[in-house]
């Protein structure tokens, strides 16, 4: 038989397109191929390690997907992360990520240009599931969807994946794998649903999700330079559980107040795309989706709220969770009240009826709700992607003719690490950081040349104003029938709404960076600048001791390292004068005979310090430093705060070893220890009794118990410092006999409200706790304290107040209510015992690694805790 070569050129055609669409060959594997178990089944969830194994057989299998990796995670894992589309976009990546980039930007681009583009573009969305890796069913779903979308072939997946390009992300590989890990041992013991005894992060357990503004975190920063220096999608949308009870999913639209500084298209979107989830859910016969309670989005250091306004669509759900891998049954009886006649609502038009919620039925809300997001993106994707061109030039535009035109940055500041920080912080988040060449005047100021300038005339210059302008919550009171038009759980009598989270966070007063805004426009000849550096370290002067500035975070590692190395360092106690320069108390000098130039040499050029060499230590009082033994107290009901302040400890060089409830409770603490810290927690009970016995596994049980209490008391009267942060202060008042009251412990929340502010703060800087701070500065309040002194009872020597909110004016940033409550009282004291101390810091000095202007406090109280005057 003959056979014409053109038919057969034709089957094989026909061959490569079958191909093309069901990937290489028909050999997919399926999870459970891969996981030995379906996806969502009762008692099992897939590690990250086997999630990564699995989607490293699909890009075997599949020419529709294609994996990145995206760096190291904070416990060193590869952080691999898949990019899937039809296989024609695959192998037109770079294409369309320009096309995502030009229209994300809008310079240089013209409205018709950017028509044509949005045609030829594709949208591109980003899916993450496991943030919080408690929250287990997202980061599962992924491994479902990569394979629905892998091998589907019907005519919407195909459209889909035509026109999308879907970025899918474990958000929290670490985690993920320290759950599983927890979770699988403990299955059909007493324990199967007992709360993992350790944050699921390194460091920031739910609080990986209070970063996004910061990025303090090294997953932080990869998502961002992702989200804003590569992919720039169009979507973000960021899985979460769990939903208000007894809904089963919590959609968009979000609660009030809204963030201001958002673009209104972006707002208009979520509705949208919300309720297309909505409706997918009704349509596949899902109950219990609900919108509009409890969720807000006036804070930006989320993952969703940060790109919001980066002009990115940003979605949040909460799926409903109830522990783990383990399934439950619910009746109507248990559900609340309000919620118990199924009464249908706008925003809760499908109520769930109860019955059995098992993991697999979680996953399956995801999976309705990613794929009404692919979906909406594909349907308008050239709608979509011109839309972000018209947000970006418009933002743009917008500030050519209002103010702020511009934030300007002076170079000199108390402490330049901290401002370049935050200004390398900006430009990893898309932002153009600009230095001046030449002087400039601007509303009336003179800036000399080498001032840094931010410009409002760019697309995420929302982003900008959000983190740098005041915060001015909004009174929810005011306009009830705008704010109050919906059910809200939160609400309690005469007092604002809270928001979710902080109220105000104004970057640059936490970092303690003087900035100002631009009244007018900013003329000079400025450049971009790729990394931000602040002038370079020098010693200046001859002579065998070196003197440092306390006012930079940096001295502190400076101190580390000498003192690590063996050197001796000395803080002087009196202000002198030196080399024309006057150092205010506390300036810290490195001797020379205990070092060698060369070694500070090194120091002050690493880390950018400015060094004055003198013959020798003024004649006036000095305390000598030594390397604390720091012990910081770990909780096995873990507490962020905790993880944070090893971060930040970590970050400038301290060692230490973390003490558990038995290590308290065993005693004998002075043999180990100089300086105990007890971070913030959520209750003074949790820390004296921990979990009850039978609900954890016995090791995790009960707390550090009275006799910890004793044994802590007795640490500081027999020289050691015990040093209590924020809410923990409270353990120390009420248990150890200190002359100090709470004035805030017996105040109502509707006469005093103040949750997640920025407080004016003033501090006595002669006090060693606050050497190196400014006189005034803002901290965090938040479940704070503030103290007065009561007459001391057993002659003990005088307590001292280091920092006390001012008279007046207290609010720099967010809400308060009713701040005459804590007028003149003590925001930090320092309270001898009969040989040692304990430091009351009454505000989170290191909250969520945010306040890098009040880090010191918390340096110089370790520091002082174990010197010798
Ligand atoms: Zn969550």
């Amino acid at each position: 038989m003959k056979t014409s070569s053109k038919s057969w050129a034709a089957g094989l055609v026909v061959f490569l397109l079958l191909s093309a669409s069901l990937g290489f060959g028909q050999s997919v594997p399926k999870p459970e191929d891969v996981l030995g178990f379906k996806v969502g089944a009762d008692y099992h969830l897939a590690t990250y390690t086997q999630a990564i194994q699995y989607f490293k057989k699909l890009a075997e299998n599949s020419n529709r997907i294609k994996l990145f990796d995206a760096g190291k995670t904070s416990m060193g894992l590869t952080w691999t992360y898949a990019v899937i589309s039809s296989a024609e976009n695959i192998a037109n990546l770079d294409k369309y990520k320009d096309i995502a980039r030009r229209l994300s930007l809008a310079r240089g681009v013209s409205a018709d240009e950017a028509v044509k583009l949005a045609q030829e573009g594709k949208a591109i969305v980003w899916v993450d599931g496991g943030l919080h890796a408690s929250e287990c069913a997202p980061a599962q779903h992924n491994i479902q969807l990569a394979y629905d979308l892998l091998t589907a072939t019907d005519p919407k997946t195909t459209r889909i994946l035509d026109d999308v390009i879907l970025i899918l992300i474990f958000a929290n590989p670490d985690g993920m794998n320290l759950l599983a890990d927890w979770y699988h041992p403990n299955v059909g013991t007493p324990y199967e649903v007992s709360p993992m005894p350790y944050l699921y992060h390194k460091y920031a357990g739910h609080d990986n999700n209070r970063d996004s503004y910061i990025a303090n975190l090294v997953e932080t920063q990869i998502m961002s330079r992702l989200a804003d220096q590569e992919w720039y999608p169009l979507v973000l949308y960021n899985h979460h559980q769990t939903a208000p009870f007894p809904a089963r999913i919590w959609t968009p639209p979000n609660s009030e107040p809204t963030n201001p500084n958002v673009h209104p298209l972006v707002v208009r979107w979520q509705n949208l795309i919300g309720s297309a989830m909505g409706e997918a859910f009704d349509e596949e016969g899902k109950e219990g989706a609900i919108s509009r309670i409890i969720f807000d989005t006036w804070y930006p250091g989320y993952a969703t709220q940060v790109v919001d306004s980066h002009n990115v669509i940003s979605i949040l759900t909460e799926t409903a969770l109830y522990r783990y891998a383990t399934p439950h049954f619910y009746t109507i009886n248990e559900f609340p009240r309000e919620y118990q006649d199924l009464t249908m609502s706008a925003f809760y038009p499908n109520p769930w009826k109860g019955g059995w919620w098992r993991l697999k039925d979680a996953v399956d809300y995801c999976l309705t709700a990613s794929r009404a997001v692919l979906d909406v993106s594909s349907k308008y994707h050239a709608e979509l992607l011109y839309n972000k061109y018209r947000m970006a030039s418009e933002v743009t535009k917008r500030f050519r003719t209002e103010p702020p035109y511009a934030w300007i940055v002076p170079d000199k500041q108390l402490d330049p690490g901290n401002m370049a920080l935050l200004l390398n912080r900006m430009t990893l988040l898309g932002v153009d950081v600009c230095k001046s060449d030449v002087s400039f005047d601007c509303d009336g100021i003179t800036y000399p040349a080498g001032t840094y300038v931010i410009p409002m005339t760019q697309p995420f210059a929302l982003f900008v104003k959000n983190v740098f302008e005041e915060q001015k919550y909004p009174d929810l009171r005011k306009y009830p029938d705008l704010w109050q038009g919906l059910v809200q759980s939160q609400k309690f009598e005469g007092a604002p709404f809270e928001s979710y989270d902080m109220m105000g966070w104004t970057l640059p007063y936490q970092f303690g960076v003087k900035v100002y805004s631009a009244n007018s426009p900013v003329e000079a000849k400025l450049t971009l600048q790729k990394e931000i550096k602040p002038s370079p370290g020098e010693i200046s002067g001859n002579g065998g001791v070196y003197l440092l500035d306390h006012a930079t975070n940096a001295s502190a590692i400076a101190t580390n390292r000498v003192l690590k190395a063996g050197g001796t360092v000395q803080w002087i106690k009196k202000e002198f004068t030196a080399q024309n320069r006057t150092f205010p108390e506390g300036a810290i000098a490195v001797h020379g005979q205990s070092i060698s130039r060369a070694f500070v040499e090194k120091l002050v050029k690493d880390l950018g310090l400015k060094a004055i060499a003198v013959g020798e230590v003024p004649r006036v009082p000095t305390s000598t430093l030594k390397t604390p033994r720091l012990g910081i107290y770990q909780s096995y009901v873990p507490v962020e705060e905790e993880g944070w302040m090893r971060f930040v400890l970590e970050q400038h060089e301290f060692t230490f070893s973390s003490l558990h409830d038995a290590d308290i409770r065993a005693g004998s603490l002075n043999d180990h220890y100089d300086v105990i810290i007890l971070p913030d927690h959520y209750s003074s009970d949790l820390i004296i009794n921990g979990y009850p016995k039978g609900t954890m596994p016995p090791k995790y049980v009960g707390g550090i118990s009275p006799t910890g209490l004793r044994n802590l008391k007795s640490f500081s009267e027999n020289g050691g410092t015990l040093i209590l942060v924020n809410s923990t202060c409270n353990l120390a008042i009420d248990n150890l006999g200190l002359p100090v009251r709470n004035v805030l412990k017996q105040i109502k929340r509707d006469e005093f409200n103040c949750s997640g502010s920025l407080l004016r703060t003033e501090f006595d800087t002669h006090h060693p706790i606050a050497y190196g701070m400014p006189k005034e500065a803002a901290s965090v309040f938040s479940e704070s304290c503030a103290f007065d002194i009561m007459p001391s009872f057993e002659g003990k020597a005088e307590p001292k107040s280091v920092a006390k909110y001012p008279a007046e004016n207290l609010l720099m940033s967010g809400w308060i209510y009713g701040e005459k409550y804590i007028h003149q009282k003590s925001a930090i004291l320092d309270l001898p015992t009969s040989k040692g101390k304990i430091i009351l810091l009454g505000f989170p000095v290191t909250f969520r690694a945010q306040p890098w202007g009040t880090f010191k406090l918390l340096f110089n109280s370790v520091f002082y805790g174990a010197a010798k005057d």
